[in-house]
């Protein structure tokens, strides 16, 4: 479910248990021709996929976190364009029935409960494009 403001710029968007968070969110980038923009969520994760990018490497280290339900503490984000393509960058910050956090890059998760999300449009698509010393796509102007 999508709701938008007044003013039509913002969205709120509404996942229902069993979607996926990326996956979702860049359909709804797409069917609704955003520009760039920033995401700021809540709401609960499970079958989560975090990264975390070690540089001296060039690459990311991959967890699947499985058979657990996380709150889903806080998403934050923002929507480029890389290879041609819009892609959501996200990094969350989940929590445990232990009330212990942890998080990082999100790669991708499912929907536990529902998940609340606001997205605020920019107007216009910062473009990504593959940075050799880094190692990954860098936001490098619009
Ligand atoms: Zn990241």
């Amino acid at each position: 479910m999508i709701l938008k403001g007044s003013n039509h710029e913002r969205l709120f968007v509404i996942l229902n248990k069993g979607e996926l968070l990326v996956q979702s969110l860049t359909k709804v980038v797409e069917d609704n021709h955003i520009q760039g923009g920033f995401i700021t969520g809540i709401g609960a994760l499970k079958d989560v996929e975090l990264g975390y990018y070690i540089l001296e490497k060039q690459t990311y280290i991959r967890k699947h976190f499985l058979h657990e339900d996380f709150e889903l503490i806080a998403l934050n984000g923002n929507i480029s364009l890389k290879e041609g393509k819009p892609f959501i960058h996200v990094h969350a910050a989940l929590g445990r029935q232990d009330f212990s956090t942890f998080g990082g890059h999100l790669f991708e998760g499912t929907v536990a409960v529902t998940t609340e999300i606001s997205i605020l449009p920019l107007g216009l698509m910062p473009q990504r494009k593959l940075d050799e010393a880094i190692g990954i796509a860098l936001i490098c102007g619009a």
